[in-house]
């Protein structure tokens, strides 16, 4: 689960508006990792996705390819490769740069078109996601969702129903788009975060011989941090810690899931300063842009104490392998 621009003051920030309590601290380890890229010490989240996703550093913007633009190989192929189901879902578009870095290889992160081709041919299994248009509005004329359907999924969307309204057949590929470009903020009403990573693993548990991955992105805190907007880090810190605790109830009922919380990096240099209070907080940022701060990992299930530490974000690939068992797929990449 990855908090997009989720530093330790948008959690803080988030926690004390929320009661002074989160999902997150019923978590057992915790660890720091290194936001950096390849070769700048800020990174964006495509490169960090990639990072995180495949462990290789790369430049920003690149969708899983490294710094040559050679395809690396993802924690979501290696997961599909071993047998597991597979699943996605964002509060941004499904194409956005950080769902991209689990099943697409692409240049340059922009390329939204390019890597909805890629996710139709990646066979995800479950996802939710924003960016309809990418899909059905596209420039080359082909229907992806069309083609999603000939592929065996049930596909549906925002404009014929709520995310909660759609019957769910855990035996067929599962997408629901939750809008045409990107999905709304959670204080304007968009509430199927923490629904739809509920009956993801609840669907994707359901039959699956070999277990499955699954990657929930609260995708809007980092717009928040973009826009230094205090109220908008906090009300999407909540709704994905919500999420959390959807994920955490299935994980402690099945006894076998491992769930692993980071960012991808820190978005606004945002400060909780004097002023703030139980109710209210006075914020403060050093920029609109991402920053270069350690951020936080956190850890439940089997598994969980590889999370304990200090390491790059690349190591956080190497350490799901090894706790899925996939290392031994893979030559070379894992450390
Ligand atoms: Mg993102
Ligand atoms: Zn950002």
């Amino acid at each position: 689960m990855i908090g997009d621009g989720m530093g330790l003051t948008q959690i803080t920030a988030g926690m004390y508006m929320n009661g002074n309590r989160l999902n997150l601290e019923e978590f057992t380890h915790v660890g720091l990792q290194k936001p950096h890229s390849a070769r700048e010490l800020i990174t964006d989240s495509a490169a960090a996705a990639t990072a995180i996703a495949s462990g290789r550093k790369t430049y920003n913007g690149a969708i899983s390819v490294d710094e040559k633009g050679e395809p690396v190989t993802t924690i979501m192929e290696l997961a599909k490769a071993a047998g597991m189901r597979t699943g996605l879902v964002v509060t941004s578009t499904i194409t956005h740069a950080t769902p991209a870095g689990f099943y697409a290889h692409q240049p340059d992160r922009n390329m939204e078109e390019a890597i909805a081709i890629d996710l139709v041919a990646a066979g995800v299994d479950f996802f939710v996601g924003g960016g309809k248009k990418y899909f059905d509005g596209r420039t080359d004329g082909r229907n992806l969702i069309d083609e999603l359907w000939k592929k065996g999924y049930f596909v549906s969307d925002f404009s014929q129903s709520k995310f909660e309204e759609v019957k769910i057949d855990p035996s067929r590929k599962f997408a629901f788009f939750s809008a045409a470009e990107k999905p709304s903020k959670a204080a304007g009403g968009r509430d199927y975060l923490p629904r739809a990573a509920g009956a993801a693993v609840e669907t994707l548990a359901t039959g699956a011989a070999h277990g499955f991955f699954l990657m929930v992105e609260g995708s809007q805190i980092d717009w928040g941090g973009h826009d230094n907007d205090s109220d908008y880090i906090v009300s999407e810190m909540i709704d994905f810690d919500k999420a959390i605790g959807a994920v955490l109830d299935f994980a402690k009922k099945d006894g076998q899931t491992l769930v692993i919380v980071t960012a991808d990096h820190e978005t606004g240099g945002y400060a909780i300063n004097p002023g703030s209070t139980w109710d209210t907080i006075r914020a403060g940022f050093t920029t609109k842009e991402h920053t270069a701060s350690l951020v936080p990992v956190f850890a439940w299930g089997p598994g969980a104490k590889l999370f304990a530490g200090m390491y790059e974000n690349t190591a956080i690939f190497g350490k799901i392998s090894r706790a899925l068992n996939l290392g031994k797929m893979q030559s070379g990449v894992s450390k």
